[in-house]
């Protein structure tokens, strides 16, 4: 089958010829139709010192992906060959206390396909049947295939209250604008999403009903005052990674505001802890989806009316990857979608 390694330890992913997984008794072997690139992906592509420390050498990349089943193992009796799925790619262990008490997401012995484990860039997919969440007939492909990062951003924009909340939202990348589609669709008031590029920006409003503020050249208090907030936001999401924004997160917070953090800050970052007592603001932060409560929400809310389809602004088949690659990391892009078939 062909597939995208790691093959090397330096910069690049190469395609490859590699054998068909075969699944094991508890696992199913799943064609791959349709890849999300994640930010993750990326750092693996780029080899830089978080990739090059966590990823062995060679491994199949990849972890966003919507398929078919085509093979079950023996043990395997609630799933069927021919049905479209997606599937968890943090394969969890059944030992820690915290899976024992059902929490899955947060088991510490977690594994990740295309970091830990072969992953999804592959024409054929090894997973346990336990990961697998079906696909129901009206979520396509394409969506099917953004689906970890779409729960990346529900598991954060529901960890708190939204309706009639205040929202702001640092960081307009494909999982910042999806997060203010979903803070709109759970009946949040007003929803402000921060960037640095106008681009982001841009398609943030395209895709949902928020208010733009880039912050290079705008003031966020004014957005506050212009839309008669009296005190600040009641909920964060921060969505960048930056630690600018999270700084401007805090000080754009209401007394007793919450803050929900995916964005991952590059090393220690200097927070003023004063402002957070002070405020008494909670921050929670948040690690993949809920195993299996995000997909289940994140799935009835796409047939309710949730739409973010206009998040994917690239398509591109496998064998142009390399222009898939190239489009993520222009900055200029939502979410690119690789076709396998
Ligand atoms: P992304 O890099 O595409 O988007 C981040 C956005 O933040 C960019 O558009 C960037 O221009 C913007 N930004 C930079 N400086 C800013 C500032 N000062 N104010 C506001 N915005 C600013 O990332 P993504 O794929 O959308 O993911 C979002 C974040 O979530 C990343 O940090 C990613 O590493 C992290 N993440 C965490 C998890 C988890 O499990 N915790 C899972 C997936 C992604
Ligand atoms: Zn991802």
């Amino acid at each position: 089958m062909k597939a995208l390694s790691k093959l090397h330890p330096r910069e690049g992913l190469w395609m490859i010829h590699a054998p068909v997984p075969e699944p094991g008794p508890d696992d199913v072997l799943i064609r791959i139709k349709k890849t999300g690139i994640c930010g993750t992906d990326i750092h693996i592509w780029n080899w830089d010192d978080w990739a090059a420390s966590t990823v062995p050498v060679p491994m199949i990349t990849g972890h966003e992906f919507a398929g078919e089943i085509v093979e079950v193992g023996h043990n395997v009796t609630d799933l069927e060959i021919g049905q479209r799925c997606s599937g968890e790619g943090h394969l969890i262990g059944k030992t820690s206390r915290q899976s024992r008490a059902g929490k899955f997401h947060l088991d510490p012995a977690t594994r990740g396909i295309g970091v830990n484990e072969q992953g999804a860039f592959a024409q054929y997919l090894r997973l346990p049947a336990f990961n697998v969440v079906p696909l129901p007939d009206d979520i396509p492909d394409d969506i099917g295939a953004i689906l970890d990062p779409l729960g990346n951003a529900v598991h954060t924009a529901l960890s708190f209250d939204l309706i009639g909340e205040d929202v702001l939202i640092t960081g307009a990348g494909p999982i910042g604008i999806m997060a203010a589609a979903v803070a709109r669709h759970a009946g949040a008031r007003h929803v402000v999403i921060t960037d640095v590029n106008p681009d982001r920006l841009r398609l943030a409003a395209e895709v949902a009903d928020v208010v733009p503020v880039n912050v290079a050249e705008q003031d966020l208090a004014e957005t506050v005052s212009d839309l008669k907030m009296k005190q600040g936001f009641d909920v964060g999401l921060e969505m960048s990674g930056n630690q600018r924004a999270l700084d401007q997160m805090v000080d754009a917070m209401t007394m007793g505001g919450r803050i929900a953090m995916l964005g991952i800050p590059p090393g220690k970052s200097p927070v003023d802890w004063s402002r957070i007592v002070f405020k008494a603001i909670t921050i929670k932060g948040v690690y993949g989806r809920e195993i299996f409560e995000t997909w289940y929400k994140m799935i009835a809310m796409l047939q309710n009316g949730l739409d973010v389809s206009r998040v994917i602004t690239h398509r591109f088949a496998v064998d142009d990857f390399e222009a898939g690659f190239a489009a993520m990391k222009s900055g200029q892009s939502g979410k690119v979608v690789l076709d396998w078939t």
